[in-house]
């Protein structure tokens, strides 16, 4: 039966080559990290090509549009190989590859009026859901009568938590929000208020997208008919899939014929959203007896200490299946374990270690700094604008997020939509003299009229206001009634917004505008507005320009990144910044096993990006943010409790030479009085 694999695949080892050239039996390829998951994937798209399946009838659920492209790519590689192409040839084009939320959209378009959604509609980030929650929950009076009543960004946890995961709200407060449980009439009145706004508005979360897909899928013969667009349906990184994915994923494929899964259990990070690990372990279950597990142990990504060092480090975890990685590459340094003074301390020497390699042929591209979350980063940003070293940052601050692109997106969305009130909300307050109350005063007008156009038409600002409003009005008339050609429109959008943004922003004005100059050059990209907004909703760029200098994309530059958005990547040396306890596990106050289990894998994440070198950042003093709520004030954190004596064998140690003359003297801080610290002493290991 071992006929030899053709050339283009003859470099799969034979556990990837199974998977690639298994029927379409349901298959899962259970493997963990850097042991080709994702390159067995993209082979397997190939294949499928060469053996005729036309594109078009590939679905490719991915983590990021990043990572669909990516496989594009790959997967274009091989089949040049196979077929002796060249390479100036475009690979082929898989256009139904995305994220579960881009790829929900874009069937929705076609689908949405037959479950009674609007076809028009419009898609919000989770920005624009939590300032519509908040607008409910102060519309109830929720915080008014009730002093400690959760935040709108904990509601809105609380509630996509719910929906994903598929479980009662009780169980779901009882489970992940227990101080919330007292608030279970009230939040079941404002999430009912929250669905009924959005249906008004002709507005969709994430959430709801795939709520939505779902429910077309919920129709016997509408299932059929989509599961029949599509020969295969494969997905990668399905550790970190809901229970509404793999809902959606047993409407699309029912016996599994056709579905390829890939993942790794040791690297689910995403429990804290209500991905279910459940899917990938209980995969063989749920398709019986014809189902297909693959398994792969050969690493060819990271060299044996760093490998090593990982397995040491999930090895300590209770639950998972047990997978022992191995690679050919045996040689290579040990990573380190550096301790230094401070956040300044690390920052600097990241910042030398990063010039160092750079010199020893490691470009800054190759190169990755990791962190627990977006802030963390923030005195390794000055120390890299300071040296003049470029960089990029993933998954912190997004573009969508900055004040400027919401104004302006806001005009284009109200536009588009004239129901929707936040866009309104938001733009109206861009008037000089029309305050929160004078746009509540427009809000409400236009929700009651049946035709808000007419409503915005007869609206009567406050005097203050009477001098600006009409120009904005007669902008918001022009777009609503979409008359001039896209992206054009978008000229007379910024002629309105400069003077505003001048005013509003000064200094800063500048910059911003260069963000606007980005805008407007992916706006040139998409057909339409609808599409632009959908597109950038669901995919926005990354970083902002006030992130200290924006390279061009030929220019060489390091990357930086959380670990939640570094999934799936690998680079030749990666730095992991404050591997301490606070940290890294965060926040151990409210942490419960589980979510401590879970920062255990974050961990196991971001080491195994990592090809030759790794260091992992351990500052003894650390700046405790207003995030922590304890005010800002300096606390140990001390090594991460994931790194016990026993892991730590593995690394080289590395202690930063003789303290900085600025750095403050290594006095212990009071520790903080009253309700449990969210940071405790830990222990240094010597
Ligand atoms: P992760 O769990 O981090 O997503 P993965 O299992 O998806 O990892 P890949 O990213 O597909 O792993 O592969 C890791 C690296 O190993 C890539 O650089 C890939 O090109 C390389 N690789 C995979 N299989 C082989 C092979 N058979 N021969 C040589 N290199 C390989
Ligand atoms: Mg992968």
């Amino acid at each position: 039966a071992d006929s030899p694999p053709p050339p283009w695949l003859a470099d799969l080892n034979p556990q990837q080559l199974a998977a690639v050239q298994q029927g379409d039996a349901p298959l899962l390829v259970l493997a963990g990290a850097g042991t080709g998951k994702t390159a067995t994937l993209a082979a397997r798209v190939a294949a499928l090509v060469l053996a005729g399946v036309d594109p078009h009838r590939l679905l490719l659920l991915t983590f990021s549009r990043r990572a669909a492209q990516s496989m594009a790519q790959r997967a274009g590689r091989r089949l040049h190989q196979a077929l002796g192409l060249r390479a100036t040839q475009a690979p082929p084009v898989l256009p139904w590859a995305g994220t579960f939320h881009a790829i929900g959209a874009r069937l929705l378009r076609e689908y949405a009026t037959q479950i009674g959604l609007p076809d028009h509609f419009s898609i919000i980030d989770r920005g624009d859901a939590q300032d519509l929650m908040a607008l409910q929950r102060q519309a109830l009076g929720l915080a008014a009568a009730h002093s400690r009543f959760p935040m709108a960004a904990t509601c809105l946890a609380i509630c996509s938590r719910t929906l994903n995961s598929q479980q009662p709200l009780a169980q779901v407060l009882a489970d992940h929000f227990a101080w919330c449980s007292a608030w279970e009439a009230e939040l079941k009145v404002l999430f009912r208020a929250f669905a009924a706004a959005k249906a008004a508005q002709q507005l969709l979360d994430y959430d709801d997208l795939l709520l939505a897909w779902l429910q077309v899928l919920a129709d016997d013969g509408l299932a059929a008919h989509i599961g029949a667009r599509f020969d295969a349906v494969l997905v990668d990184e399905y550790q970190d899939t809901n229970r509404l994915q793999a809902a959606i994923l047993q409407r699309l494929k029912p016996d599994g014929r056709g579905l390829t899964v890939v993942g790794d259990d040791a690297q689910s990070i995403y429990r804290f959203r209500a991905a279910e690990v459940g899917n990938i372990l209980g995969f063989a279950q749920q398709f019986g007896p014809q189902a297909r597990t693959v398994l792969l142990e050969r690493n060819y990504r990271s060299s044996q200490p760093i490998l090593d060092a990982s397995n040491a480090v999930i090895a300590q975890a209770a639950d998972r299946h047990a997978k022992t990685l191995w690679t050919h590459r045996t040689t290579g340094p040990r990573p380190q374990l550096v301790t230094v003074a401070d956040e300044l301390a690390q920052a600097r020497w990241v910042a030398d270690a990063v010039l160092a390699r750079r010199e020893e042929g490691v470009v800054l591209k190759q190169q990755a700094v990791l962190f627990r979350t977006g802030s963390h980063s923030a005195a390794l940003e000055l120390e890299l604008a300071r040296r003049q070293i470029p960089f990029v940052k993933y998954g912190g601050l997004k573009f969508l997020e900055a004040a400027h692109i919401k104004d302006l997106l806001s005009l284009l969305r109200w536009g588009q939509n004239p129901r929707c009130m936040l866009a309104a909300w938001r733009a109206a307050q861009l008037v000089p003299g029309l305050g929160p109350r004078g746009a509540r005063r427009l809000v409400d007008a236009l929700t009651a009229a049946d035709d808000p156009r007419a409503a915005l038409a007869a609206f009567l600002p406050p005097p203050a206001a009477r001098a600006d409003w009409p120009a904005l009005a007669r902008l918001v008339q022009q777009l609503q009634a979409a008359d001039s050609p896209w992206p054009a429109e978008l000229d007379a959008v910024r002629a309105w917004y400069t003077p505003h943004l001048e005013r509003l922003h000064g200094d800063s004005a500048a910059l911003r505008q260069l963000d606007l100059d980005q805008l407007q050059r992916l706006a040139a990209l998409q057909p339409s507005r609808e599409r632009f907004l959908t597109e950038l909703t669901l995919d926005p760029p990354e970083a902002t320009s006030d992130e200290a200098g924006v390279p061009h994309q030929d220019e060489d530059y390091l990357i930086l990144s959380t670990i939640h958005a570094a999934k799936g990547q690998e680079w030749d040396a990666v730095t992991v910044l404050n591997v301490i306890d606070g940290c890294m596990p965060a926040d151990m106050a409210t942490g419960s096993a589980a979510a401590v289990a879970e920062e255990r894998r974050l961990l196991y994440v971001a080491m195994t990006r990592a090809r030759h070198h790794l260091a992992l950042m351990v500052p003894l003093r650390f700046h405790v943010t207003q995030q922590h709520r304890l005010g800002d004030r300096h606390l140990y954190g001390g090594l991460s409790r994931f790194i016990p004596p026993a892991v730590a064998a593995w690394f080289d140690r590395v202690t930063d030479g003789p303290a900085a003359p600025d750095a403050a003297p290594a006095v212990l801080p009071p520790r903080p009085t009253g309700a449990a610290p969210l940071l405790q002493l830990g222990q240094a290991w010597d």
